[in-house]
């Protein structure tokens, strides 16, 4: 039986190389959710680095992200990620493929891959300014990509990626915390409950901080069986309040931004002790769509220093925002402490692939709990 899966795999894939063409969900605009349409007609990736790999997809998952860029969000900053000297002949993003998770299955290697063969089974967070995983096939750079934790499935492992290696960005590069100086460490989560927030109770837990974090009443019983030590219910009242007698922190990870969030959070870091408060929600991508490219890039690093140096000089406390950063080596940790049962995938939901829009309506509607999966082999 192995073996004619095996084989059926190869013909599938052989036939669809033969027509070059693959099933995809894209879009050929910006909007709402009719821009979605599925095609039979998408043509298919091919290496065209050395160090690339193509990957059939088994399992993506969808974020905030995808609901934005669905309605162009970040369009004029990943234009120039996408084509840096604009020589691209055909000077257009469309039809454009979403998805920023893929858990699949390496069909193929450029000549200078050295960590993965054909047939490895992978999981990788796909960078925005790439072609997605709402497709049957995609291509990475071996370095954007890790191989998928052994004791997860793939509508499991899809769930992982861009969280994971948003939150290792934010948690290592922004407020410098890992797994050796984190036993003395007080971090506060905001928003724990949505997928990068499961994922960095989880694993701020697994490097030993005490973890704070702030989610609906529902959403208490899931943090605290992910590890949290302290809940605090947004709903009930002023955050600020209800933490005010609590000790002070050394880092936030602010997972739902805004100004009212941003004044109560700075306020509950511990001043003059190199503390950090990094905030997922910045408004460059924001800033550089509705002001255009040097505009927008200046208005966001006006912004960013004066709250840098104001928060600095006045509370003796660091300003940073954080971002999502392509990083294969950093999931290979991810996929270690998968293994070793110590980060769990949160699935709250799995749409088949022909149900990608119910997914994005899904998503849309917010109120995350984990992760919203779409299996797509
Ligand atoms: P999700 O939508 O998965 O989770 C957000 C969670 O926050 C939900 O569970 C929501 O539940 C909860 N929430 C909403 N309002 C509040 C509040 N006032 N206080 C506490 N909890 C709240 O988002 P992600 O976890 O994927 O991402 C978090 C944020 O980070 C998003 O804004 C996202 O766009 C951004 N992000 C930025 C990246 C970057 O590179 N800068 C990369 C990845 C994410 P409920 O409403 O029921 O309370």
């Amino acid at each position: 039986l192995a073996s004619c899966s095996i084989w059926c795999r190869r013909n599938l894939y052989g036939s669809l190389r033969r027509h070059n063409s693959m099933s995809a969900w894209v879009i050929d605009q910006y909007g709402t959710n009719e821009v979605l349409r599925v095609s039979d007609e998408i043509m298919m990736p091919t290496i065209n680095l050395a160090s690339e790999v193509l990957i059939k997809v088994e399992a993506a998952s969808l974020n905030p992200l995808d609901i934005a860029m669905r309605g162009g969000y970040g369009a004029t900053l990943l234009k120039l990620r996408r084509d840096p000297m604009s020589v691209m002949q055909n000077d257009t993003e469309f039809p454009l493929i979403l998805g920023r998770d893929v858990s699949g299955v390496v069909v193929e290697c450029g000549s200078q891959v050295t960590h993965f063969a054909p047939g490895d089974e992978v999981w990788a967070a796909v960078p925005p300014w790439k072609q997605g995983s709402l497709a049957q096939y995609l291509t990475l750079t071996e370095y954007e990509v890790s191989h998928k934790p052994k004791s997860l499935s793939h509508t499991e492992a899809a769930s992982v990626p861009y969280v994971a290696t948003t939150a290792l960005s934010a948690l290592v590069n922004a407020a410098g915390l890992c797994s050796d100086n984190c036993s003395d460490k007080r971090v506060l989560i905001t928003g724990g409950s949505g997928g990068v927030g499961t994922f960095s109770i989880q694993l701020l837990k697994a490097w030993g901080a005490h973890v704070t974090v702030t989610c609906a009443g529902n959403a208490e019983g899931l943090v605290r069986g992910l590890g949290a030590d302290k809940v605090v219910d947004y709903t009930a009242g002023d955050v600020a309040a209800q933490l005010e007698a609590t000790e002070k922190y050394d880092v936030v990870l602010d997972n739902v931004g805004g100004v009212d969030t941003e004044r109560w959070a700075l306020g509950l870091l511990r001043p003059w002790s190199g503390a950090k408060y990094v905030t997922l929600v910045s408004p460059l991508l924001h800033s550089t769509d509705a002001a255009g490219l040097a505009e927008g890039l200046a208005r966001a690093g006006c912004s960013l220093h004066s709250k840098a140096l104001q928060n600095l000089l006045s509370r003796g406390v660091f300003y940073r925002w954080g971002f999502y950063a392509p990083d294969g080596p950093a999931l290979d940790e991810v996929s270690a402490l998968v293994d070793a049962g110590k980060l769990l995938p949160v699935v709250q939901a799995c749409f088949p692939f022909s149900q990608v829009p119910q997914a994005f309506q899904r998503v849309e509607q917010g109120h995350a709990r984990g992760k919203t999966v779409i299996s797509v082999g």
